[in-house]
């Protein structure tokens, strides 16, 4: 006879959202061996939050010092996460940031940042424009544009991150059920009941990592964390001669009268080589107020200036977009805060749910997955992370 199982309507933690930091924190908490159960909206693989597309920019350098310090701090843990799943997910191809060094952006600040990597004992190359143009092939830059190369940044492989920690995860025993859309979260001094479509679900602790629009979960439980969301395009762009590749860069530009102007690429991505590297504007313009009824494609104002950006600086590449695409970000309106992360105030069990949202989260998702399940399992963690609570 076969044993049927049911599975348990009681985890020690529920994750709510299977993006990056949630599959990472449901990875670490499973490994410790408590129950886990991780609640996906979404029907399929592609992630359609913040942690959609295929890449994301590793740096190390931060405007501030304690953001650098965890940057050295996190990638340990991304050489743990690469070597349980065997494959490389965090490729050194170099970060360059260059422009105008004194312009604040939710990026942060040329100046500032080489400052603290100064501070921190970082290695990176002051350059000009001129330097910066005859060594990674840029045109036309205002000549008192400067920046630095750092040869530790890079590129990570956001589908081989997901992929991986999905798979570690359930290896460690996590449940992951897609198609769950968590509608509310009722909050006990003992426990926590999760309301989904067609359950109900009782959890020791809720791990919110909902992505872009987490305050819909935490608002009525009284907590509105101070975000902005913003549709940001995306495009990939042929490489005229693939031997003239690219690190990934940042340029640091004064806004124009119709957005920040400020754009960020990649090179080719090293698991990938197939010749496209992908450039993209950091336009923070047209905050949206509510999801989308559907996805929808990219806004062709920043389309459109990216292509200028590359007709005008990037000779290395052909500048007629292809893949265009669009990702939702949430950003804090405060920019040196860059994150929201911790449990909720207390109050009626209400510290029984922590949350991660906003900010360029990426190149911290081992270390805000091990964060927070030990915020969740043991009430506190090693990383100094208590300025991003919520
Ligand atoms: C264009 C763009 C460029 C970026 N560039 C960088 C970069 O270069 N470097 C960097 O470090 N970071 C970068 N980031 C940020 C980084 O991608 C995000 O911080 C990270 O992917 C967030 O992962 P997450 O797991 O927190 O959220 P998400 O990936 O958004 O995951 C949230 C999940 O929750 C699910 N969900 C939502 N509501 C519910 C609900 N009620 N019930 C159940 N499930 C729910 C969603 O379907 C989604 O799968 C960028 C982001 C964007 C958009």
């Amino acid at each position: 006879m076969t044993a049927h199982r049911t599975p348990p309507r009681s985890y020690d933690l529920v994750v709510v959202g299977g993006g990056a930091v949630g599959l990472s924190t449901a990875w670490y908490a499973a490994g410790r061996g408590a129950s886990v159960l991780v609640l996906e909206s979404a029907e399929g693989p592609e992630n359609t939050g913040s942690s959609a597309g295929a890449e994301r920019q590793w740096r190390v350098q931060y405007t501030q010092r304690d953001l650098t310090d965890l940057t050295v701090r996190a990638l340990p843990l991304w050489r743990d996460l690469e070597e349980a799943s065997g494959r490389r997910l965090v490729h050194h191809t170099g970060s360059l940031w260059f422009g105008e060094t004194k312009e604040a952006t939710n990026e942060g600040q040329i100046a500032d940042a080489a400052q603290v990597l100064d501070d921190a004992g970082l290695r990176y190359e002051w350059l000009t424009a001129s330097a910066i143009e005859e060594r990674f092939g840029f045109t036309g830059l205002p000549s008192h544009y400067e920046g630095f190369h750092q040869p530790d940044g890079g590129v990570i492989d956001v589908r081989g991150t997901l992929w991986s920690l999905a798979h570690l995860a359930r290896s460690a025993g996590a449940e992951i059920r897609t198609g769950q859309r968590v509608l509310a979260l009722e909050p006990h001094p003992e426990r926590v009941e999760v309301v989904t479509e067609d359950a109900r679900i009782t959890a020791g602790k809720v791990v919110v990592t909902a992505g872009p629009w987490s305050n819909e979960l935490t608002e009525p439980l009284g907590v509105r964390l101070d975000v902005e969301v913003y549709d940001m395009a995306t495009a990939y762009f042929r490489l005229r001669d693939k031997a003239r590749d690219l690190p990934t860069w940042f340029a640091f530009q004064t806004p124009t009268d119709t957005d920040s102007n400020l754009f960020y690429g990649f090179g080719s991505n090293p698991w990938s080589p197939g010749g496209l590297v992908r450039v993209a504007p950091d336009f923070e313009s047209d905050p949206r107020t509510a999801p989308p009824a559907e996805r929808p494609g990219p806004d062709p104002h920043q389309l459109r200036r990216t292509a200028e950006f590359v007709a005008r600086h990037m000779p290395m590449l052909d500048p007629e977009p292809v893949q265009p695409g669009s990702c939702l970000i949430a950003l804090p309106r405060d920019h040196d805060r860059q994150f929201y992360l911790g449990a909720l105030p207390p109050g009626e069990g209400r510290d029984r749910v922590l949350v991660h949202a906003a900010g360029w989260a990426f190149k911290f998702v081992p270390v805000f997955g091990h964060a927070l399940a030990g915020l969740a399992l043991d009430g506190g963690t090693d990383y100094p992370l208590g300025r991003f609570r919520p």
